[in-house]
Formats: C-alpha cells, structure tokens, sequence
C-alpha cells in the first residue's frame, strides 16, 4: 500500500514544477516585453497597469479561497522582479557572462543579501565574492576581479558609515547603483534559550549601535565586535556553546542553523543601509528610470562657497538628498563635501546646475549618476498616499469658536490651552496629518490583534478605505482579569508587520511605564486607554517617549481634567496629544457609555489639540457607530478611531461594537465621498 502522506508530497512536488515552468515561461514573454520597450519612447514601467494587475490578482485569489495578501505579496515580487530585469536588459553594460560582485562579509550578511537583491535580474549568471574589508573588496575591483564591489554608505539608524566615503575619495571609481535594503536584526543562539542565559553577543559595531537599548538592558552580557553579521553567526555555531548569541538577519540563521531567540531588536523598527555599487568604468542606464548623481567637491575656504554650490543646484530645482563632510587627507582641516542630487546627467536641469556649481567650488569630481533604489518598486508599495480628498476636512477653524479660553494662565492646563498657543495643532505621523484644517482622520483596527490573518485582514480593509493608521489592542485593560487580555509583544510585532505590508502606521495602547520604551520602538502612535488617563506616572513616560500620544477620556473624568492629564504629557516635553472622546459613564444603559458630543466643540474652544473621536467604545453595538462617526465629524471632530474585525461574532475582545470588514469599507466610502 502506497504512504499517502508520500503520495501527497509527489502531488505537490508535481505542482511546484508547475509553478516554476509558469515562472520561466512569464519571463520569456517579459523578455519579448523587454525587447519592445527598447524603443525610447515607451515608458519602461506602467504604474496604472500594476495597480490593475495587483487588484486582479488579488480578486482571482479571493475567488479561489486563498488569502489575497499572501498572494499580493508574491506578485509584488514578481512585478519588482520583472521591471529590474526589463531595466537591466535596456543597458549594454549591465552584466554579460559571469558579472562578478565583491562585497564585504559572508555568505547570509546583509551587504551579500542586499547585492543578492540589487543583481537579481541581471543578465547571465552572477557570482558573488566576500572580502575581509571593503578596501579589499574595492581592490578585487581595481585589480579586475571583479566588476562590481557593493558597499553599505550609510544607514537610517547610525548615519554615515564614514570609512566607505574616505574610500569613495581615494580609489579612482565610479558609482553605478544603488540599493536601499532593509535591515531586521533579530537576536541568534544555538538554541531557543531564555534570554537570560546569554552571555557573549558578537556582532558587527554597526549592528551593535543600532541595537544598543536592546543590548544595555541585558544583564551580564559581554558584547564582542565581529567582522560582520553572518561571520558572528558563524562564529555561535561553531562555538556548540549555547550560552553565545549573534546579531544578524533571520536569513543568517537559517544560513548556519541557529534559532532566532529575539527578532526587532534595533533601536528602532524602521532600519534601512543604503548600498552603493562601485565600478572601474562609469555606466549609463535606461534614462526613463528615476536618477539620482553623487558628486565630491571641494571649496575655497571663503566665505558663503558651499553655499553658493548648493544654491546653484536650487536654482535649477533640483533636490539634494544628501550631504556629508569629510577632512581631508591632505590637508588638516580642509574638508571634501560628498552631495547626492535627484536626477541623472542627462537630464537638462541637472547638467546647468552642475555647470554653475562648478564655476563656485574648487574641485568637483563627478562620482556617479545611476538608478534611484527603488525604481524597480511595483506600484502600490509606496508610501501610502496622503488621505486626499479635501471634502473630508474637519469643520473649518473658522467655524470654531476662538473665544479666550476658561482656563486662566494659573490653571492645570497652560501648554494645552489656546491661550498658550492660539492656531491648531496638527500631528503628523508619517503621512498622515490630524487636526486643524487636515483631511478628516479614520483610524481603524481590531479591539485585540489576535492573530496574523486577523491584523492583516484588517490592515488591507484601512488602506482600501483610505485610511492611514492601523489600530489594535496588544495589552488589554479588561474589567475582568478572566477575560483575554491580549497577545502582549507578539501582537506588537504582528501589528507592525500588518502595517508595514500596507504602509499604515500604528496606534496602540500601553498599560504599564516600564513598557513604553519596548512599545514605542515598534508602534508609531501610543494610545493612554480610558482606565489610565488619571494614571500619572504612565502620563510622564509616555512624555518623554518622542512618540505621538492619543489620549482616551476617562470614563469618569471631566473635560478640565481631562485637558490636565494631556499636560502631564506635554510639560515632559511631549506636545504631539491627541484627545479621544469615547463616552463617559451616565445614567443611561441603553448604550454602552454615553458620546459626550458637546466635549467636541467645547475642547476646540479651549485647547489647539487634535479631537478625534471613538463612537465604537461609546455605543457598544455597532450598529449605531456609523450614525455617531457622522455626528462626530459634523460637531467639528478632526477623525474618527473605529473597531473592525474581519469575522466580529468570534471576536475575542469587543466584538458587538465591531463592524465588519465590508460594513467599514462602506462607511469610508462615504466619508471619503
Ligand atoms: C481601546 O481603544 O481598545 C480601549 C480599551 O478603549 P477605552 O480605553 O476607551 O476603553
Ligand atoms: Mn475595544
């Protein structure tokens, strides 16, 4: 009898062969695409067309039972995938037979992971070579070999990595690309061993300064320098010692067999190197992607010199991205002046300024013009765009009324009034602006993250109601301790991910002052929930977080206290609150609490801070959350915070106040209308 669990495995098998013919066959007819779109006048990339694709794809998907973001996500790569390699076979000089790469590290480092990334779809077969340093990767290429060297230049986290720049000045080179990678440290052992029982943590001085929170807080722990990430993941493994650890990405472990004990342990979430590609000879690209040029220039030592180059590059509109001193060599306190621009040599306003510039330096070297990292990004992974429609906005300011605040200069809230500070506020968090005269905010998201498939669900329905931030619940302040009270961390780092796949940025709450570091290194917005708006201590960490801070009315608090606990936050230094009116506790048990409305126009009067308001949390039945988001926006609130969960009836906090995802959808439909 035949082992069904074999004959499965053949079945898929079978299947994944498949996959891969249709993948091959994909590419030849993308190489015959390829081929047309030599003809300079057709545009190399189609974004509407993209967004087509990913749209029908995603609906095939959801006709077929299978989840559409799993299914977004692998087009996306196949459409990032396809426009580099349509891109590299618009250049004559792009690879040939056996492109070399020379970079610094081992195999599964980040430097070998992102030039695996940038040379995917090059032509011909690629080889890739790890050096000791980057002076002898940059060798390999003067000495011929190898073509490319692809060094790290600078990262978000720790700024410049300097020693690539003074390289930059010495060796007679050309830049010829570039690649944002982004970096995920996680934490690596032999085993999946409590965190207490490391002692020794290796890893490259980069990565250990940008996960220096995380490493200071280890108790006991020697942190030892290694050449670079994969090499002191190599190093635990050899060791058998179970007590060493390495900072390095989740593909390193995989690489020597180690088990990721901690992933996110940078500094911040949001850590990205740029890369550089480094070549004997300059190399020119197809002009219908996105440039970017790398100049060094050196200035007399007179006054107003670099200003006047940089003036000239304003002058001509075009945008510098980047610019970075470095001494010289030579001469002591003489310094070079490495300037990235946007645009490429072949571009008319690029090619005057640089011709002004020159007149005002001493020296200018062209270093390189080549593709922006990033072109090759299929439409829809992006910064979400700004909300856009205007007719979302809040009430006018005009409307409000301006009258001299209650509140006298020796009352509780003097940072919070508008006697204080008379115009509006606004809070940005990444794209998205609440307050003052910005688009109507929708915040949404379930009560609790309970689970992947849960928090993505519902970060897909947000960002297709055009709403830029992603709510969830990771700790539950419950009125019962027998009731579920959230999935702690876990849930911050699947919150995260929801919105990083939708370009969302967070809002949770935090219930303790010992959590608000950990919390604020993954979530963009910290919420004070009801039961804590009285809660001092919690009010002053969240203060000093550099956090936006949304604050939830107490369900028994008055207006004036409630604008004097949004003061303990601002007097740590923290002026970014956001009020959230969500009901108060009334006599009245037809509802779950009673929306005080009239909070909206009175908090206008006496404060410049952002209102929004939680209709979800008051009613209690979501039925009558639409008809109180309407009322909210028409009472002059600045958004809305509402719960959604893809499947309310199992939800395992706040399910009857929850709409579901479609009932959501409509409802956004109609304020962005
Ligand atoms: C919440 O928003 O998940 C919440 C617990 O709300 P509140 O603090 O207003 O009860
Ligand atoms: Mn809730």
């Amino acid at each position: 009898m035949s082992d069904p669990l074999a004959s499965l495995r053949t079945r898929l098998d079978d299947l994944d062969r498949r996959l891969i013919d249709a993948l091959a066959e994909r590419q030849r007819v993308v190489t015959e695409v390829a081929a047309l779109k030599a003809d300079p006048a057709l545009p190399l990339r189609d974004v509407e067309r993209e967004r087509e694709l990913l749209a029908r794809v995603s609906a095939l998907a959801g006709e077929q039972g299978l989840d559409s973001y799993f299914v977004e996500s692998i087009y996306r790569g196949i459409l990032e995938h396809s426009v580099r390699f349509q891109a590299a076979r618009q250049s004559n000089d792009a690879g040939g037979a056996g492109l070399v790469v020379a970079y610094q590290g081992v195999e599964g480092s980040y430097s070998h992971t992102a030039a695996r990334s940038h040379f995917a779809a090059a032509q011909g077969a690629v080889q890739y070579h790890g050096y000791r340093s980057f002076t002898a990767a940059l060798e390999a290429v003067t000495r011929g070999d190898a073509e490319v060297a692809f060094l790290p230049i600078e990262n978000s986290l720790t700024g410049s990595i300097t020693e690539t720049y003074d390289l930059l000045s010495q060796a007679n080179l050309h830049l010829v690309g570039e690649e944002v990678h982004r970096v995920q440290h996680c934490l690596l052992a032999l085993k999946p061993v409590p965190l207490g029982l490391i002692r020794r943590i290796g890893s490259h001085p980069q990565a250990l300064a940008q996960c220096r929170t995380f490493l200071e807080a280890l108790q006991d722990c020697r942190v030892e320098i290694e050449d670079d990430t994969a090499s002191a993941a190599m190093l635990v493994a050899e060791s058998g010692d179970l007590s060493r650890g390495a900072i390095a990405s989740e593909e390193a472990a995989a690489r020597y067999g180690l088990q990721v004990i901690k992933r996110n342990v940078a500094n911040q979430k949001e850590n990205y190197t740029r890369f550089v590609a480094i070549a004997r000879e300059a190399q020119s690209a197809d002009h219908r992607l996105p440039h970017k040029t790398s100049l060094l220039l050196t200035t007399a030592h007179e006054q107003g010199a670099l200003a006047r180059c940089l003036d000239a590059l304003a002058q001509h509109g075009v945008n510098l991205t980047k610019l970075e001193s470095r001494p010289s060599s030579e001469r002591p306190w003489q310094y070079l002046f490495y300037l990235d621009h946007e645009g490429g040599l072949h571009e008319p306003q690029v090619d005057l300024a640089l011709r002004e510039l020159t007149k005002h330096a001493q020296a200018v070297r062209i270093l390189g013009s080549y593709p922006r990292s990033g072109a090759g990004t299929p439409a829809g992974t992006e910064e979400a765009s700004a909300p856009s429609s205007e007719s979302t906005a809040a009430v006018p300011a005009a409307e409000i009324s301006k009258a001299p605040p209650a509140a006298k200069n020796d009352s509780a809230y003097r940072l919070a009034s508008r006697a204080h500070h008379a115009a509006d506020t606004v809070v940005e968090i990444g794209t998205v602006r609440i307050g003052g005269d910005a688009p109507f905010a929708m915040i949404a998201g379930p009560c609790s993250v309970e689970s992947r498939e849960q928090i993505t669900a519902c970060a897909r329905a947000v960002r297709d109601g055009g709403g830029g931030l992603l709510r969830g619940g990771c700790f539950k302040p419950r009125t019962s301790t027998y009731d579920f009270q959230g999935l702690g961390f876990e849930a911050l780092t699947l919150l995260h991910e929801a919105a990083h796949a939708y370009a969302l940025h967070t809002v949770t709450e935090v219930l303790h002052p010992a959590d608000v570091d950990a919390v604020a290194r993954e979530a963009d917005v910290l919420q004070i929930g009801a039961r804590n708006m009285q809660n001092f201590a919690l009010l002053k960490a969240v203060g000093r977080s550099r956090l936006p801070v949304l604050l939830k009315r107490g369900l028994m608090a008055s207006i004036d206290e409630w604008l004097a606990a949004a003061e303990y936050v601002m007097a740590e230094g923290n002026a970014r609150v956001i009020l959230c009116e969500r009901g108060i506790r009334t006599f009245e048990t037809a509802t779950r609490n009673t929306l005080d409305l009239s909070a909206v126009p009175v908090l206008r009067e006496r404060t410049h801070l952002p209102v929004i308001v939680d209709p979800s949390h008051a009613a209690g039945r979501r039925e009558w959350v639409a008809p109180l988001a309407r009322a909210a926006r028409a009472v002059g609130a600045h958004g809305v915070m509402i719960e959604i969960h893809p499947d309310p009836d199992s939800a395992l906090s706040d399910g009857p106040q929850s709409l579901d995802l479609d009932q959501f959808r409509t409802l956004a439909r109609e304020f962005a209308a």
